[in-house]
């Protein structure tokens, strides 16, 4: 059998995604997602856009220090300072990349640069030369490359290739192509610059038309060897082409490509959701690969065709892509070292004290809560494993609501060893307890958004309460989950609080809470 050509996977979810409107991560999550990805098989992370904020450049350097197996790249612009805040933030990582990048498009070159082809072309020679002094592995992307003169696309090509550049990206910018046209487009590329096969050629599509991995395919298919993705599509806009549907296109119709990935793809549906979490970007149930009904049958016909043979009607197998099971895993005799199993199944390394504030919480949830699910387990870590050092804690929860009654709700939290208690009533258990909370914690909130949902079937589910709460000019999103609703509300909302104090603007606040008790 011919042996398949690799396709490099360049995961921009920390940079493209994270552009998204309102899909903000702070330091720590960022890293979290860089180890998943790292777990998952990419083999490029883009960490981010270092000259843009000391927040970009400190996360690109968190990541660069930690991250082992993948290689770490950052973004610039064809400019000096942006190069430089690249290579500084990069430093630390054991295999870097830098993106250099230029648009040269008319429309951009005239309204946005107001510089002409041959000034361009400079630039961008210059920018890749420089970057040459201080990176071994230079990636060019001629920004809106879709919509670019063909000729000038080649001749640009061809100049950044000779000053060093190892990769070419062919970014869809805007979203505007084809998938006949763009996988042309590609063959185009490598008929027409004469010294392509020095360098991989990428693509970076958008999905402002839906067709973002059909793009992304069909330059594969004729010839790219890099695509850029990100997880849940997420990205400007409509997004960027989705990280899962390309590899599983790729894994399942590899008769028809002859390529293949790093991915490893039993990792999938974790990523997906830690990256839906932390951005708070719920994934659509009909979303392909990860999506809540992805591998679920409804009609009759097609139930009996899978229970005969799962191939009548599956073209994947959801364990393939670690779509997780609904099967009875533990119960309130299950001890720590099942506990501990399980979650290491699941994708968890946690460390001891991480395994046993969990395992408490598990306790407590199987002792309201006969059976306890995957769903359930995974709830509880991320619910825990949110909770880090010098952040408020929730210790106790007392509510009383009724039909006549106005609701009163005490809250008992920590902060660095000390306790403070505070009573409040309010309109319904969740306002009376939010009021509590913030009178506490010295910071007011506005709930923008909120949202509950049962994590299994029954009505002893665990809840899973979901909040978007703006704190001046920051809006957070965060989770919190219990049996008990108000819990799990109260949770979700320390949660935000604990995120946006972690954010510099607000350490202040937090030092100037109330002393009490
Ligand atoms: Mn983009």
């Amino acid at each position: 059998m011919k042996k398949k050509d690799k396709v490099i996977i360049f995961d921009t979810t920390l940079r493209d995604g994270e552009q998204a409107p309102g899909a903000s991560m702070n330091e720590q999550q960022k890293l979290d997602v860089a180890f998943a990805m790292e777990r998952l098989g990419v083999d490029i992370i883009e960490a981010g856009f270092p000259v843009i904020s000391d927040g970009d450049f400190n996360s690109v350097k968190l990541v660069a220090r930690n991250i082992k197996k993948s290689t770490v790249c950052g973004l610039a612009r064809s400019m000096k300072k942006d190069i430089d805040a690249a290579a500084e933030s990069l430093e630390p990582a054991r295999q870097k990349r830098i993106h250099v990048f230029l648009a040269t498009s008319k429309i951009h070159m005239e309204h946005k640069l107001r510089k002409n082809m041959d000034e361009i072309l400079k630039m961008a020679v210059d920018a890749v030369k420089y970057a040459r002094k201080k990176f071994d592995n230079i990636e060019f992307s001629p920004e809106d490359a879709s919509r670019t003169d063909r000729e000038f696309l080649f001749r640009i090509l061809e100049a950044v290739i000779n000053a060093g550049a190892t990769t070419v990206n062919i970014p869809d910018t805007v979203g505007y192509s084809i998938p006949s046209e763009y996988g042309q487009l590609i063959m185009d590329i490598r008929n027409n610059v004469p010294n392509i096969n020095k360098a991989v050629i990428s693509v970076h599509c958008h999905d402002d038309l839906g067709l973002s991995v059909a793009n992304s395919l069909a330059a594969v298919k004729n010839g790219a060897r890099q695509v850029e993705c990100t997880i849940n599509g997420i990205g400007e806009r409509a997004g960027n082409a989705s990280m899962e549907e390309i590899v599983m296109s790729l894994k399942t119709r590899s008769d028809y490509y002859q390529c293949a990935t790093g991915i490893k793809t039993k990792e999938i549906c974790r990523v997906s959701r830690i990256v839906s979490k932390y951005t708070g970007f719920v994934v659509a149930p009909n979303k392909a690969i990860v999506g809540h009904n992805a591998f679920r049958h409804e009609a009759g016909i097609h139930q009996d065709g899978v229970l005969k043979e799962r191939s009548t009607y599956e073209i994947m197998k959801p364990e393939d892509v670690g779509f997780f099971g609904t099967g009875l895993v533990l119960g309130k005799h299950s001890g720590r070292h099942a506990f501990k199993d399980r979650l290491k199944k699941l994708g968890f390394a946690l460390k001891e004290a991480d395994v046993d504030q969990a395992f408490d919480r598990f306790k407590s949830v199987a002792d309201k809560k006969k059976q306890v699910f995957d769903e359930d387990l995974i709830a509880i870590v991320e619910d825990e494993v949110q909770i880090t050092e010098n952040t408020w804690t929730l210790d106790k929860l007392r509510a009383l609501s009724g039909t006549d009654i106005k609701s009163d709700v005490e809250v008992v939290l920590s902060s660095d060893g000390k306790s403070y208690t505070m009573k409040h009533s309010g309109d319904g258990p969740i306002d009376a307890c939010y009021k509590a909370i913030e009178s506490i914690v010295k910071l007011k909130g506005q709930l923008i958004d909120y949202s509950i949902h049962s994590v299994t079937k029954g009505k002893d589910a665990l809840g899973e309460v979901t909040v978007k709460v703006k704190f001046k000019d920051r809006i957070v999103i965060s989770q919190g989950a219990s049996t008990d609703i108000v819990e799990a509300s109260a949770k979700a909302y320390i949660h935000a609080i604990n995120k946006v104090i972690s954010l510099d603007s607000f350490s202040r606040a937090k030092k100037k809470s109330v002393k009490k008790e």
